[in-house]
């Protein structure tokens, strides 16, 4: 059954074997564009032959059919074991997701409706950068020797070596398909693991036509596992494997609850959890205005909005909250539709947005694209400031002037952590405020200035563990102390 399909070790060596990948034709352009199940090295319909419909959010029409993992066992083999870390096949996957970024970029608009710029600037962009960075870690994984008491008349040596956890499990959301694929992968990859990875129902094309280049690229059969299907089946039983030693987890806090306790009762697998937020971002008077303003836009439309670390507070001090707020409506590459309406603030737009993922409103016809919306002078209480919006949704409110820290106090007050910004050209403010939002990231006279090298994560109910960076790798390692004695 199911759960034995991980404990088969490879047989044999790995063989060069033809891929059979269909080809579809997307605006009179043919896109190799695999769509099954890929396990063990091979693309694999699910056993009963069913299929969903992954759609085109940028006007409804059907994609493709894709098979939801439902293999059993007897076909399907894993690496077991996990396999020696592999810097010249990493390197050379992302030199070959470099060579298809055009062809992933179009996968990507298509499946999630990403602008087709900003997805191979971005969601492939990144992607590749992330698998060159971790590429680069492969070889230089090492631990330490520590001095330890002595044991007289013998002495003693420790020392501690990184080593792989074995199978681990991925489970990403569809905001960036692709990118939260390398994020986690990546570092996975690069500590020596193998990996099961279920993407987002929504959006398995880019990961599926990632396995496609993985096999290209050298990286072994079973060490790279895509298993689309949905988070309730598929997620589920990822988090209840008990041969499955860590699972990595993009998405909302009330899912990364549900897995980690599933995670907790099956094996007490590792887990680490990068989860929703509501970030502020604080604009101090002494800012340079125009900055803070494109800025502050970008902060919460970039990606439409679907961005974990989207500010989805802003504060702005008193004195110039209406120079802010013109500065933006002069804008036009924004359209905004003003909305104070309180009948509309009590409605809850999240629900507009969670019931159809974004509200349908004819632009472009028939897409399922929200607005960018602001709301100004909104308070602390309402749930438009509570909850995050996952939509191009501007919340805006003011604070008193020269009140660092009640602003900061208000800032602060979500059980969320993930990111937060401040601009203000005051130097000893900047790092005032930096030292106390509490939250993973803090940005300065910046925003959304994400980047491989640096660590990302959350605090608080935003959750715990780190993607990027050199942290990210012990997410996926576990240490063993050696001690000696002579
Ligand atoms: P979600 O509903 O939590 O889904 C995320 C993933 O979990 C999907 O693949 C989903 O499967 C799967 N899932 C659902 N139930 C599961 C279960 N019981 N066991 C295992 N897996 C399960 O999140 P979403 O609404 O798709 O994504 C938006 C959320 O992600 C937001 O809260 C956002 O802030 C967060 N996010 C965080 C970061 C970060 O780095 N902190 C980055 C991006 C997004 P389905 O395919 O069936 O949905
Ligand atoms: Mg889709």
């Amino acid at each position: 059954d199911f759960i034995q399909i991980f404990v088969r070790k490879l047989r044999g060596e790995d063989q060069e074997e033809e891929l059979t990948i269909d080809y579809v034709k997307v605006n009179n352009m043919t896109v190799k564009m695999p769509y099954q199940c890929f396990i063990n090295g091979r693309f694999e319909d699910a056993e009963d032959g069913k299929t969903y419909s992954t759609i085109n959010p940028t006007d409804g029409s059907v994609s493709l059919p894709v098979p939801p993992f439902t293999l059993n066992a007897s076909v399907a083999d894993f690496y077991r074991k996990p396999v020696k870390t592999l810097p010249a096949p990493s390197l050379r996957l992302a030199d070959l997701m470099e060579e298809h970024q055009e062809e992933l970029a179009t996968i990507e608009s298509i499946d999630s409706g990403a602008v087709y710029t900003l997805a191979l600037k971005t969601h492939v962009g990144m992607s590749i950068q992330t698998f060159r960075y971790f590429a680069g870690w492969c070889d230089k994984i090492q631990g330490k020797t520590i001095p330890i008491n002595q044991a007289r008349p013998n002495r003693n040596l420790t020392f501690t070596k990184k080593e792989p956890l074995g199978v681990c499990a991925i489970v990403i959301p569809w905001n960036y398909p692709l990118m939260m694929l390398a994020w986690k992968s990546a570092a996975c990859l690069a500590a020596g693991n193998t990996l099961v990875l279920k993407p987002a129902q929504v959006t398995p094309l880019t990961a599926l036509k990632f396995a496609e280049l993985s096999v290209k690229a050298g990286i072994p059969k079973g060490v790279i596992n895509i298993l689309p299907g949905s988070g309730g089946m598929v997620g589920q039983r990822l988090s209840d494997h008990p041969d499955i030693r860590k699972l990595g987890f993009t998405g909302s806090t009330p899912v990364g609850k549900q897995i980690m306790k599933s995670c907790a009762l099956s094996n007490l697998k590792k887990v680490s959890l990068e989860l929703g937020g509501k970030s502020p971002l604080i604009i101090f008077s002494d800012c340079d205005m125009d900055k803070a303003v494109r800025m502050g836009m970008s902060s919460v439309f970039f990606n439409k909005g679907e961005n974990c670390i989207a500010a989805g507070r802003l504060f702005v001090e008193e004195s110039i909250h209406d120079d802010v707020r013109k500065l933006g409506l002069s804008r036009r590459s924004w359209v905004f539709q003003q909305d104070n309406d309180p009948k509309h603030t009590a409605k809850k737009p999240q629900e507009w947005l969670r019931e159809k993922r974004w509200t349908i409103l004819k632009w472009p016809s028939m897409s399922f694209f929200m607005l960018p919306t602001v709301f100004t002078d909104v308070e602390d209480h309402m749930f438009i400031a509570k909850e995050e919006s996952f939509g191009p949704v501007m919340v805006v409110s003011k604070f008193r002037n020269g009140d660092v820290d009640g602003v900061l106090q208000r800032a602060n007050d979500t059980e969320y952590g993930l990111a937060s910004g401040v601009f203000t050209r005051d130097i000893n403010k900047a790092m005032y405020v930096s030292e106390q939002l509490e939250a993973g990231t803090v940005f300065v006279n910046t925003y959304n200035k994400t980047d491989v090298a640096s660590p990302f994560g959350g605090f608080k109910q935003s959750g715990f563990g780190k993607d990027l960076g050199e942290d990210a790798l012990s997410e996926y390692l576990k240490t063993k102390a050696v001690t000696v004695e002579y």
